[in-house]
């Protein structure tokens, strides 16, 4: 696991199933607009939670890129579950922006629930078809930038499912730490 801490948060990546990470206060699913369940991240998070989960959903759907909602954790083990809706990527314009905006609402939305640890999949990175490094380069760069403002948030962990993700994560928070 690498850390790295930018303004008191510290920043966390690590390889494993963002369903199994029972320190975290949330975890962020890389939800579809409809915030049902899917593949992907989407998949695993709503059969661990249940279908309590898609019952508190339905009311709170659609969500447009860019945007997060945040709900109770059913039958996972933390206390809330954020849905981002990352952009499709060569779709949802302009990318990058929109990205950043998931992981700037979703850390917002952990805050005033005064949440200290909020995992991360890689947003955008499966089916929606964002190139891992690129995705990871605006994840961090966002993360680091948004830091300053968080009271509550203590830890993002980015919870990567393989080593490519990890390396891309690593390298991407290397130039950031590098800058700050
Ligand atoms: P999106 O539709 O936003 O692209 P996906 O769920 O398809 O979202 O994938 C996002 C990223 O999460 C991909 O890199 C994928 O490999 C990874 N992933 C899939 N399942 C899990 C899981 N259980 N825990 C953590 N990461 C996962």
């Amino acid at each position: 696991m690498s850390h790295h801490e930018f303004s008191g948060v510290t920043v966390e990546l690590t390889v494993g199933d963002i369903t199994a990470q029972p320190d975290a206060d949330a975890v962020v699913n890389a939800a579809n607009a409809q915030l049902r369940t899917g593949g992907g991240v989407a998949g695993a998070i709503h059969r661990a939670a249940g279908p309590g989960l898609a019952d508190e959903c339905a009311p709170l759907a659609p969500i447009s890129p860019g945007q997060a909602v945040i709900t109770g954790a059913h039958g996972l083990p933390n206390r809330h579950v954020i849905h981002c809706l990352g952009p499709v990527y060569g779709s949802d314009e302009p990318s990058a922006e929109l990205l950043a905006s998931c992981y700037r609402t979703a850390l917002r939305l952990a805050d005033e629930a005064d949440l200290g640890v909020v995992a991360f999949p890689a947003i955008s990175t499966g089916v929606f078809g964002y190139p891992v490094r690129d995705a990871a380069a605006v994840a961090l760069r966002t993360v680091a930038r948004a830091a300053p403002d968080l009271t509550s948030v203590s830890t993002v962990r980015f919870v990567l499912f393989d080593q490519r993700a990890l390396d891309a994560h690593q390298a991407a928070l290397a130039d950031v730490s590098g800058d700050a």
